[in-house]
């Protein structure tokens, strides 16, 4: 009877998902795709920055018009950790090692910029297993977002600089984050993902990051969105400093992954924002400092 009971209101919200699509989700829709190319034709040179530049704009504002930001700054919780059982002490050069010189992420020729951070694990043997805790180590969502794109096919071969990554919007700032260098990825674009939420493994993939001379890491880039949807890199050491560690990844809902590609926008906030955030798994969260560093 509970069966019943239960799949007759699957199938009252599954019309109701199917009743008014958003045109971003729907079947068919090639949302997460076009990102994913445009990633491509960014790396591959295929696109002139200007016109990578325009696609990405639009892509964005589809993005904030389906999913305003509208958590007030004071609301928004800090950041998990984005590496399981780590902290800021594993952050290189003590937050130093985020510089923008002429950072232009729509030109692949445009080099000399780190407007990220690194975040090491103890390997010295290279083989991406933490030598101290004898295991491969999780990276999670620092926050609620949505998976945007990801590369798992890189290889040895492959000449370029991210290896294997994940984009993930983020609901709650506004912005992308951008993961990069794991040796295995376990989300897909799509993905609702909160923080914590596991999104693969700590890896040496990418073209610099496979060489000897490099400590394996993850690559952490966080990206705002200006008024015109172009991307500003932003320094969030603070954040990190106010990041809370977790001991065990989760893993990322597949059902809301599957409501949320198909369902309205209305449909979606019901089930996702609301329920994400009436019914928060941390939420021993000090507010987010909004500090410059
Ligand atoms: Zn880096």
């Amino acid at each position: 009877m509970t069966k019943l009971i239960l799949s007759v209101i699957f199938s009252v919200f599954t019309l109701k998902a199917d009743a008014s699509i958003n045109p971003l989700f729907g079947p068919g829709n090639d949302f997460f795709e076009r990102y994913k190319e445009l990633l491509v034709d960014i790396r591959t040179q295929r696109l002139t920055p200007e016109a990578a530049k325009a696609e990405f704009q639009d892509i964005m504002r589809l993005l904030r018009e389906n999913y305003p930001n509208h958590i007030p700054e004071t609301e928004i919780d800090n950041i998990v950790f984005p590496l399981v059982g780590s902290n800021l002490n594993a952050v290189g050069g003590y937050g130093r090692g985020f510089y923008v010189r002429n950072f232009n992420l729509f030109d692949y020729s445009v080099n000399g910029s780190h407007p990220a951070h690194d975040i090491f694990i103890y390997d010295p043997n290279q083989d991406c297993i933490d030598d101290r805790k004898n295991e491969f180590i999780d990276i999670v969502s620092v926050g609620h977002g949505v998976v945007l794109a990801t590369e798992k096919a890189w290889s040895d071969t492959s000449s370029y600089r991210g290896g294997n990554y994940v984009w993930v919007y983020d609901f709650e700032r506004g912005g992308l984050w951008y993961y990069a260098h794991h040796r295995k990825v376990v989300v897909e674009p799509g993905d609702i993902v909160k923080p914590g939420d596991k999104l693969g493994e700590v890896g040496r993939t990418g073209f610099n990051a496979k060489q000897p001379r490099s400590d394996t890491h993850l690559h952490l880039m966080y990206l705002a969105l200006d008024e015109e949807f172009t991307p500003v890199p932003k320094n969030f050491y603070s954040w990190l400093q106010n990041a809370k560690t977790i001991s065990k990844s989760n893993s990322a809902d597949q059902d809301e992954f599957r409501i949320f590609k198909a369902g309205s926008y209305e449909f979606l906030k019901a089930i996702t924002f609301d329920k994400i955030y009436s019914s928060r798994k941390i939420k021993a969260f000090k507010p987010l400092k909004m500090k410059k560093v």
